[in-house]
């Protein structure tokens, strides 16, 4: 999908936006996230290493996540995360991987703990159905030793705004994706609410809802691109 500018996206402790790449440095500077850590830290759970995780898209810059991962956690536990807020349409395989290029080195065990993996690789490639795949990328950037923010492995720090992008028609706001565009006519197949109920196309279906999540389009994927907890 063509965009113009940087996606922003919202800190999930403040509200406040910024870049992908501006949200690390916010974070630590946050009022709100260090009064949660100072909540976590006041409470009875254990200390562990906690991750700092950038997670994104390998092919659509928009879509990225902060995420902060317990030592304890699983691969397996980040592969439901990700499937839940982004990827999961009809239960295919995945995989991580060492490095961010695909195919190099073989599988990493789903029953690996962040703690094995990440002091030996800072970055991992997550693959995601192996027909129409997904391949999503994560780097682990900085790592704390602290009590976990929440009782679940994977606490969700920030996430991308819904990218903004134009209908093809009119150049409104798009709220759809028609897909016969996509692969008939080589077009973005972005449209707005009202050309959505207008568009002509049906071979591939009605125009889908775009969702927060670069699966939006692939392989009839519904949503709802909501975190699991
Ligand atoms: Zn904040
Ligand atoms: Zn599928
Ligand atoms: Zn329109
Ligand atoms: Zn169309």
């Amino acid at each position: 999908m063509a965009r113009r500018k940087q996606t922003r996206g919202a800190c999930a402790f403040c509200k406040k936006e910024y870049t992908k790449g501006g949200m690390k440095k916010h974070l630590s500077a946050c009022s709100s996230f260090n009064e949660a850590v100072r909540k976590a830290e006041a409470s009875k759970k254990k200390a562990q290493n906690l991750y700092h995780l950038v997670v994104r898209d390998a092919f659509m810059a928009d879509f990225w996540l902060h995420l902060e991962m317990n030592g304890s956690a699983m691969l397996e536990d980040l592969d439901q995360y990700l499937r839940a807020i982004w990827l999961e349409c009809c239960g295919h395989l995945s995989e991580f991987q060492p490095g961010k290029r695909r195919y190099q080195k073989p599988e990493l065990d789903m029953s690996l703990k962040a703690d094995d993996v990440f002091p030996q690789t800072k970055e991992l490639i997550h693959l995601y159905d192996f027909g129409t795949t997904s391949e999503t990328l994560v780097e682990a950037v900085g790592v704390r030793k602290g009590k976990p923010l929440i009782s679940h492995p994977i606490a969700l720090l920030a996430r991308n705004n819904l990218p903004e992008v134009s209908c093809k028609e009119c150049g409104k706001p798009a709220r759809f994706l028609c897909m016969e565009c996509v692969y008939e006519e080589d077009e973005s197949g972005l449209l707005c609410e009202a050309h959505a109920k207008t568009h002509p196309h049906g071979d591939y279906g009605e125009p889908t809802p775009l969702y927060n999540s670069p699966r939006t389009g692939m392989c009839g994927y519904e949503g709802p691109a909501e975190p699991p907890y």
